[in-house]
């Protein structure tokens, strides 16, 4: 008994040295001996333009598009902008479709690529009440700017615009050639914008040092244990598609003499398999960057079990599995969406179809998902088939060893020196994944600190910024530009 004690006291010490090495030795990575910038002066009309901007409801729909809307806010833009107007290279793609070259002193030196889009999302009509000042209004009040495109996405746009005019007005020419590309359809899947200007960039032969489109934001409270904001930099997205799952019995029969096998009760045992047999959790690519960056700046605690993953790796799954946010982001998800099935109420249906929407996570593709789904339901009854039109694969997950993230992470830090920086994994789909072939290292970033329920007026209600973010982020992008360019 003696010697199992010892033996087992023994196994306990150097766990618990290998436990503590491991804690001492996760080093921080955030970029040491940055000095915070002083907040520069930002134009006093700048917010009006914004607001202007914000009034132009240019809003996305497969059908009934406003192209009027669009050539008004193009308008404004030419107004707001003379100098770029003046003085980069204007091109329009599919007519609505914007790219700008800014040309730089060492065209040996690979351009940059700000990308951003210039569509919202419509409101819902029985939404509309519920907003506290009209979508479209550009109101601002106490400090806050309201309306639709706030966040998504004509901060982005406008903040790369201003970034640009600032410098034009301080004559700056920059080192390399800047690029700035708006599409005009990413709602709805951006194909005659994104997808037409990298073809266009395609044949040109350019390819981008980086790319930065909108993306991941400054949470507050991001996550347990970390008590300072978070910046993260998406540097992939999930893909997605839907899956259609049908079952086609000859015949329904009669509600009063109901047949072993019903098409809704086997559709309804097939999408229960898969919600009970969910996608593993996986904390690699995106993910365990995000832990690598943030788990050192987190309490002991969190940064114990981080630091550790080795073997509390089981535990740090089933704590992210347990919040839809964080589960989202360490595995693909599955989303049964739409269910039809059966007429009136004594007559069983012989048919019976579902819809699941699945994201991806990066490392599966929609073949994988396509193959799981069909081995979990194993039920020849029911027909598993795929909706093209709505598909994409999850994206390649750029480097944070490139030129892009660390000018991207330094200038987070001079413009924002209480935040945390990590990478992050983009959950929803972005214009940023149609430029793939023409750059490695593609970031998703809009420079803003909020917390979780600002988030929810990203296609929500209540879309506002404060004019104190709005100023950050042309803060940012001018600076960003300037570091791009050194
Ligand atoms: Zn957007």
């Amino acid at each position: 008994m003696k010697v199992f004690l010892r033996v087992f006291f023994f196994f306990l010490f150097v766990l618990i040295v290998i436990i503590a090495f491991n804690v001492i030795t996760f080093k921080s990575k955030q970029i040491k001996n940055i000095k915070p910038l002083d907040a520069l002066e930002i134009p006093p009309q700048a917010v009006e333009r914004f607001s202007s901007l914000i009034k132009q409801a240019t809003v996305s729909k497969s059908t009934d598009f406003d192209s009027l809307a669009f050539k008004a806010q193009d308008s404004l833009l030419q107004n707001f902008y003379p100098l770029i107007s003046k003085r980069l290279e204007r091109k329009t793609i599919n007519e609505f479709s914007l790219v700008y070259k800014w040309k730089g002193k060492d065209s040996n030196l690979k351009p940059i690529l700000l990308i951003g889009h210039l569509d919202v999302v419509p409101i819902a009509s029985q939404d509309l009440a519920l907003w506290e000042n009209p979508p479209f209004s550009g109101l601002v009040k106490d400090g806050v700017i309201w309306g639709r495109g706030t966040l998504d996405d004509k901060i982005n746009v406008v903040g790369a615009l201003e970034a640009v005019s600032m410098l034009l007005e301080e004559e700056f020419v920059p080192a390399r050639d800047i690029y700035l590309a708006f599409g005009h359809d990413e709602e709805i899947g951006g194909i005659k914008g994104a997808k037409a200007i990298a073809q266009y960039f395609k044949d040109q032969g350019l390819s981008f040092e980086y790319v930065l489109d909108e993306g991941l934001v400054i949470l507050e409270e991001a996550l347990k244990g970390l008590n300072k904001p978070l910046a993260m930099i998406g540097v992939a997205e999930k893909g997605f598609t839907t899956l259609e799952l049908k079952v086609n019995l000859k015949e329904g029969g009669h509600s009063a003499m109901p047949p072993k096998e019903t098409a809704i009760g086997l559709l309804c045992n097939a999408i229960n398999r898969l919600q009970t047999k969910q996608f593993p959790a996986k904390i690699d690519g995106a993910a365990k960057g995000l832990f690598s960056y943030a788990g050192p700046e987190m309490n002991l605690l969190y940064k114990s079990l981080f630091a550790n993953l080795w073997l509390t790796k089981r535990l740090v799954k089933n704590q992210l599995l347990n919040d839809p946010t964080a589960a989202s982001l360490v595995r693909t998800t599955t989303a049964p969406t739409i269910f039809n099935s059966g007429l009136k109420e004594n007559v069983m249906p012989s048919e019976a179809t579902a819809k699941i929407n699945f994201r991806i996570i990066p490392g599966e593709s929609i073949e994988s998902v396509l193959k799981r789904v069909k081995k979990i339901i194993n039920q020849p009854l029911i027909k598993v088939s795929l909706l093209e039109d709505f598909s994409s694969n999850p994206s390649k997950i750029s480097s944070t060893e490139s030129f892009g993230y660390r000018v991207l992470q330094r200038t987070v830090q001079q413009i924002f020196p209480e935040v945390i920086i990590s990478p992050g994994l983009v959950i929803a789909a972005t214009d940023a994944r149609h430029y793939e072939e023409v750059s490695d290292n593609i970031y998703r970033f809009t420079p803003i600190v909020i917390d979780r329920s600002d988030l929810k007026g990203i296609h929500g209600n209540n879309e506002h910024i404060s004019v104190d973010n709005f100023e950050n982020a042309l803060r940012f992008y001018k600076q960003l530009l300037i570091n791009s360019c050194q």
